[in-house]
């Protein structure tokens, strides 16, 4: 093959439709797929709900990414291309935020919680992590608030705090999109096979050379352009002899999330979007009156929540609704719940890789192949969609 393609995510479809804008044929781009059609982290489920009224209403629920925003070129572009701009939709950013902490009123949580960020924010050593930051200025009760309060705390607490500030400086506004980000996937797909693109489900690539690439099912392919675009423990699990990709792979690491949703029959009425704090999901959001994302964590706390009991974790919620909101919410009120544990929901660079990485991956480049499965520029701090679309 002219363009070998590993891996049918948003990454290797990016790709592809940039080589067809280059003026590659159809023909000269192949894509090797471990996972059946639409199984990359792009997961959006459609469902029916049923709500006491006895109306039925369709939910979705977005699984794996669920907001991207404003300032990420790449994303928008594919997007644009596969015609659906138009289901893009901004989070107001004025949406209230409650935060439970005990014996303090949610409204001085909120004061407190951002004074001690800005503090933490203030620090200037280029070495520390956001955690060990936050514990250089902060006594023991003001960092256990802190790293309550903070719903993406175990996304972010161990991310160089300079490059954090300065991802987080150059974030745009938060859009999300109607009908669910697999709809990218599902486009692309169908736009690729249009243009005669072949693509190869349920075909995975165990063995990887230079210039050959070997499947499970015992077929070999010799290609003049390679681009992995698999995610991280997917292109870990190939055998290689190529020394710069063992290189670049010693450099990322994996993290773990999970995402918990509950469907209430009855709503579920206050007037918060976001609730941060105290309670075992730590961060919640509200998609309407009757759908709740119940918990939203990564990293420690989403391993020791996919170990629990998941009444466990819907009981805590109803019982901190309550309390907080003189609400009588019962478990007899679900309807409907999804949780969903991804073990290597997203790759992050250690330290050590930020600099490192770019420099193998223009070597590589010199030899024909391009990596996409650990995130570009942004370093440490990058669980985004876009820090895997590679500009060829
Ligand atoms: C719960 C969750 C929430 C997230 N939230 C956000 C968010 O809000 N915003 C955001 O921007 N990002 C978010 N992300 C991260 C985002 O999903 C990833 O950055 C993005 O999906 C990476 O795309 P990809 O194409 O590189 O990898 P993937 O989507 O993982 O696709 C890689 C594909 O390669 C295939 N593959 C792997 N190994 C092989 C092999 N050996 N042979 C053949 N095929 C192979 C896989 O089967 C898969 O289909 C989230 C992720 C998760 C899990």
């Amino acid at each position: 093959m002219k363009h070998l393609i590993i891996g049918c995510g948003i990454s290797g479809i990016h790709i592809a439709i940039q080589l067809l804008d280059n003026g590659t044929r159809g023909q000269d781009i192949l894509i090797l797929e471990k996972s059946g059609y639409n199984c990359s982290k792009l997961f959006t489920i459609k469902e029916n709900a049923i709500r006491d009224d006895g109306k039925h209403e369709e939910v979705i629920l977005e699984m794996g990414p669920s907001v991207m925003h404003s300032k990420q070129e790449e994303i928008l572009k594919l997007i644009s291309k596969l015609g659906l701009l138009n289901t893009i939709e901004k989070v107001n950013p004025k949406e209230k935020a409650f935060y439970v902490y005990p014996g303090l009123p949610s409204d001085e949580v909120k004061k407190i919680w951002k004074e001690l960020k800005k503090r933490v924010f203030e620090v200037e050593d280029i070495t520390l992590t956001l955690k060990e930051a936050s514990k250089k200025v902060l006594n023991n009760k003001e960092y256990n608030i802190l790293k309550t309060c903070w719903g993406e705390w175990y996304e972010m607490c161990d991310c160089n705090l300079q490059i954090l500030k300065k991802s987080m400086e150059e974030e745009g506004e938060y859009l999300i999109m109607k009908g669910g980000f697999d709809q990218i996937i599902t486009k692309g797909i169908e736009y690729l096979e249009k243009q005669n693109v072949n693509i190869n489900f349920e075909c995975e690539v165990t063995a990887l050379k230079e210039f050959r690439v070997h499947d499970n099912k015992g077929n070999e392919y010799v290609y003049e352009k390679l681009y992995i675009c698999g995610n991280y423990k997917g292109i870990k699990s190939i055998k290689t002899d190529i020394p710069l990709i063992k290189e670049y792979l010693l450099l990322g690491k994996s993290k773990n999330c999970l995402r918990f949703y509950v469907y209430f029959k009855k709503k579920v009425n206050i007037p918060y979007k976001f609730i941060f704090g105290n309670f075992l999901g730590k961060f919640s959001i509200k998609y309407s009156d009757r759908l709740w994302l119940i918990a939203y964590p990564d990293g420690e706390l989403a391993t020791k929540l996919n170990k629990m009991n998941k009444r466990k974790i819907v009981n805590d919620w109803i019982k901190m609704i309550n309390n907080n909101f003189n609400l009588d919410i019962i478990i007899k009120d679900v309807g409907l719940e999804y949780c969903c544990y991804w073990e290597d929901a997203f790759s992050i660079l250690k330290k050590e890789g930020v600099t490192k990485a770019n420099i193998i991956h223009n070597k590589l480049k010199e030899n024909n192949i391009i990596i996409t499965c650990l995130p570009k520029n942004k370093g440490e701090s990058s669980a985004w969609m876009e820090g895997h679309l590679y500009k060829l």
